[in-house]
C-alpha cells in the first residue's frame, strides 16, 4: 500500500515524522490543516495496524491508529520499541483492541480519544430508537411488496416510555440528556453515580433495569465483566415488548441468544451498531465478495433489527475532533510532555 506523504511548506528533512494507519478520504481536510498548523510531517497509509503492515511505522516518530480489528501480537510492539517508537496512539475512544500489557512492557504510551464527540453516538441511538418504536423496518420490508396496511404497526409514544441506560459515561450521559429531554423516564446501571445527571436520571440496580425498561441501551467499555453482559439470562428479564440497542462493542452481547430471543419474541427487536465478529465487514463494501457472518445474515433479515455499520461516531464534528486531538497527543508525548488520554 503506498503511503501518501503529508507536510507544509518549508520544513526541514529531519523533522518529526508521523504515519497515520487507515486514513479515509474524508480525514484529509482535518489532516492538512493540523499539518499546516503545527511544524510535523504526517504521512498516510490505508491500511490497518498489525503484524504484517507494522514495518510500514520504521523511520517514522510516531503513529497513529484507527481501527476495530484486534492487535494481540506482541511482536508487533516490540517491532515499534525497535524502530524507536515511543508511543501508540488511537484516534478513536475503544482501546480494547490493543495488547496493553505488551504495548507497557515496550514502553509505550497508550492514548485514546476518549471524548471526539458524546453525541455523535447519542444521536444515532435516538435515530434508531425511532426506527425502532415506529415499526419502520417492518413498514419498508411491507411497502417492497406494496403492503401499505397498518396492522401491528401501532407505536408507543417515547415521552410515556422508560429509557434504561447501562453504562452512563460520556456517551450514555448523552442519550440520558437526549430522551430526558423528549419526555422519556430515564434510567441508569452503572457504578459510577454522576451528580451532574442527578435531575435527569434515576439509578437502579441492573435487574431493575432490565425488568422495566421499554429499551436497554448499552454504553459501558468492553471489559472481562461486560462481555456477555447481555446473554441469555439478561434478555429473559427484558420486557417482551422491549428493544435493545448496542452502539459500544459488539461483545456486549451474546450474538446467538439475542438471536434465539428475537425468534422467541422474548423481546420486541433491536438495533446494533457493532456486533460480534464485525472486523473486516463493517467499514468495507463486501458487496463483491461472501459476507461470512452467519448471525449478520440472520439479523439482517430480521424487520425488526436495525443494523448500522459502526457509524455511531461518524460525524463532521466528530471526525475533525480525532484528528486534531490524536495528533495534538503525539506532538505533546514527542515533545516530552504527558497526554492527558494515555490509557495504560
Ligand atoms: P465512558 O468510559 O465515558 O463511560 C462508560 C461508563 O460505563 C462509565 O460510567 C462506567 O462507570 C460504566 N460501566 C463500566 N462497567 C460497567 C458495568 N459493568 N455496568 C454498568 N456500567 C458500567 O465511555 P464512553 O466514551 O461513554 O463509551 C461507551 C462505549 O461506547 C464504549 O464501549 C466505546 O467503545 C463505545 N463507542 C462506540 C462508538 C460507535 O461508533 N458505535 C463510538 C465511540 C465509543
Amino acid at each position: 500500500e503506498p503511503i501518501e506523504k503529508c507536510w507544509a511548506n518549508n520544513l526541514e528533512a529531519n523533522m518529526t515524522k508521523i504515519l497515520m494507519y487507515t486514513v479515509r478520504p474524508d480525514e484529509r481536510a482535518a489532516i492538512d490543516a493540523w499539518v499546516a498548523a503545527n511544524d510535523i510531517q504526517v504521512d498516510t497509509n490505508t491500511v490497518e495496524f498489525g503484524p504484517d503492515t507494522v514495518d510500514l511505522a520504521k523511520g517514522y516518530d510516531g503513529v497513529v491508529i484507527q481501527q476495530h480489528g484486534a492487535i494481540p501480537d506482541e511482536m508487533v510492539y516490540q517491532k515499534l520499541k525497535a524502530f524507536g517508537i515511543k508511543q501508540l496512539t488511537l484516534r478513536i475512544t475503544g482501546y480494547d483492541i490493543v495488547n496493553l500489557d505488551a504495548a507497557t512492557a515496550n514502553g509505550l504510551v497508550v492514548t485514546n480519544v476518549p471524548a471526539y464527540s458524546p453525541r455523535s453516538v447519542s444521536e444515532l441511538v435516538l435515530a434508531q430508537v425511532m426506527r425502532l418504536i415506529r415499526h419502520l423496518g417492518e413498514a419498508s420490508a411491507r411497502e417492497a411488496k406494496d403492503d401499505y396496511s397498518w396492522a401491528g404497526l401501532e407505536a408507543p409514544e417515547i415521552h410515556n416510555l422508560t429509557v434504561g441506560i447501562i453504562g452512563a459515561g460520556k456517551i450514555g450521559s448523552a442519550v440520558a440528556r437526549i430522551f430526558r429531554a423528549l419526555g422519556a423516564t430515564v434510567i441508569v446501571s452503572d457504578p459510577v453515580k454522576r451528580p451532574e445527571l442527578a435531575d435527569t436520571v434515576s439509578y437502579v440496580d441492573l435487574n431493575t433495569l432490565l425488568t422495566t425498561s421499554d429499551v436497554v441501551t448499552v454504553h459501558t467499555p468492553l471489559d472481562g465483566l461486560t462481555t456477555h453482559l447481555i446473554d441469555a439470562d439478561a434478555l429473559r428479564k427484558m420486557k417482551p415488548t422491549a428493544y435493545l440497542i448496542n452502539a459500544a462493542r459488539g461483545p456486549i452481547v451474546d450474538t446467538e441468544a439475542l438471536i434465539k430471543a428475537l425468534n422467541d419474541h422474548t423481546i420486541a427487536g433491536a438495533a446494533l451498531d457493532t456486533i460480534e465478529g464485525e472486523a473486516g465487514i463493517f467499514g468495507e463494501d463486501r458487496s463483491q465478495t461472501l459476507v461470512d457472518n452467519q448471525a449478520l445474515e440472520t439479523l439482517k433479515a430480521m424487520p425488526n433489527v436495525e443494523i448500522s455499520p459502526h457509524i455511531g461516531f461518524y460525524t463532521d464534528a466528530a471526525v475533525k475532533n480525532m484528528i486534531d486531538i490524536s495528533l495534538d497527543d503525539v506532538k505533546t508525548i514527542l515533545e516530552g510532555g504527558k497526554s492527558a488520554h494515555q490509557v495504560n
